[in-house]
């Protein structure tokens, strides 16, 4: 039996091929929706690029306050060669950083799977990347990024030095380990936590906070690594991992490794969550200026972007099946955009990746 309901998603299209794939990852929600008894009431907003043309704003008011009274926002990317040279603080990214804050998101979660029909996008061997399914739940809004002092000081001997601080409060540990276990749960539960507690101390209470909050989990099997063990580990054999959480730095570059296994940037989407209220999804690229408003875009990150969305913030996973499904079909059948073609597939746009993705949708509902 399904359960009717209705859900506000506030559309940031941003920039460059932003407008295209969130076109098509509209008409896939809809068509989805049809099928589940699902409303969505879709409202759009200006960031990034669009925003500063606009207002002078990266991130308007008006638009913080469309996201906060919604229940999730689906985004596109933002910036472009137009605001390069914009003042930092004035740049297209800032209304990343904005909406981050604004909506108090702490946690970001980045899949990396390897999908079988683009197995030879990866630069690894096949053997060791086939069947890799990973999500990285990383620390988004402490640690070294944010801890204070920060800056760079004169020196008594006259020299500069440069401060970071890596700093985390039991709270913040237990809030992000908390996503984490249920993320876990949500797959294949196996939890890996990552830190370096040999050298550092705010890796020692990560360590014991992550460890006290597995008896809650009973369900989960958790694990620990040091980062640099992590690392090697991703690239020597992928397949052990099921879910890694870490902190804001090590999530940083971890997160970036385990989506360069899979070899496709046009496929990997990402959530960023908060404690409550709504989280915010969307693809792990840029905004791809230099094929934006040509129909090549491949829409697929954000269709998966959606399906994350369905899945971990609006729970309905029955429709995030429903999609990923449709996107596994699509290229069973060997459509493919310019980003993943290869030999002896049929090359499609944006567009018509989209229109393809309906058709799979319309043949799933029998
Ligand atoms: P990019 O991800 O936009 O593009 C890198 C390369 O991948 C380009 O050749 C592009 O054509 C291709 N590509 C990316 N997404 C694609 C897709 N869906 N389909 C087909 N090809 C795709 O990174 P970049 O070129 O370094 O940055 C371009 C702009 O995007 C910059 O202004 C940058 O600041 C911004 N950016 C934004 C985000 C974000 O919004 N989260 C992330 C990264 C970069």
């Amino acid at each position: 039996m399904t359960q009717s309901q209705k859900y506000r998603i506030t559309l940031l299209p941003g920039d460059g091929i932003g407008p295209e794939i969130t076109t098509v990852a509209v008409d896939v929600l809809k068509a989805v929706g049809q099928q589940l008894d699902i409303t969505f009431e879709f409202q759009k907003a200006k960031i990034g690029g669009a925003a500063i043309d606009d207002t002078g704003d990266p991130l308007p008011p008006a638009t913080l306050e469309i996201c906060r009274n919604s229940d999730a926002v689906l985004l596109a990317a933002i910036g472009g060669w137009k605001w390069d040279n914009l003042p930092s603080q004035q740049r297209p990214e800032q209304g990343l950083l904005g909406l981050r804050a604004g909506l108090g998101l702490f946690a970001n979660l980045r899949p990396a799977k390897i999908l079988p029909q683009l197995i030879d996008s990866s630069t690894l061997k096949k053997e060791v990347v086939e069947g890799v399914d990973i999500m990285v739940v990383r620390e988004l809004t402490g640690g070294i990024y944010f801890g204070q002092p920060k800056g760079i000081f004169p020196t008594e001997s006259g020299e500069k030095r440069g401060v970071n601080t890596m700093a985390y409060t039991e709270s913040e540990i237990d809030r992000i380990g908390k996503v984490a276990f249920e993320t876990a749960q949500k797959r294949r539960g196996k939890l890996c936590s990552v830190d370096k507690s040999n050298v550092l101390e705010v890796s020692q209470l990560w360590r014991d906070r992550i460890t006290q909050l597995a008896p809650e989990y009973p369900d989960i099997e958790l694990s620990h690594l040091y980062v640099d063990n992590a690392a090697m580990q991703l690239v020597r054999a992928p397949k052990q991992f099921d879910t890694i959480v870490t902190g804001n730095l090590f999530g940083d570059i971890l997160s970036d490794a385990a989506a360069m296994l899979t070899g496709s940037i046009g496929m990997l989407p990402s959530a960023s969550l908060g404690a409550s209220g709504p989280g915010v999804f969307e693809p792990v690229h840029g905004s791809a200026p230099d094929i934006a408003g040509q129909d090549k875009a491949n829409p697929l990150a954000q269709v998966l972007s959606a399906a994350m969305m369905l899945r971990y913030g609006l729970d309905r996973p029955l429709a995030a099946d429903r999609i990923e499904q449709a996107v596994m079909q699509v290229l069973d059948k060997g459509y493919r955009t310019g980003d993943i073609m290869s030999e002896g597939m049929t090359l499609l746009g944006c567009r018509g990746m989209g229109d393809a993705l309906l058709t799979e949708l319309e043949n799933l509902k029998s």
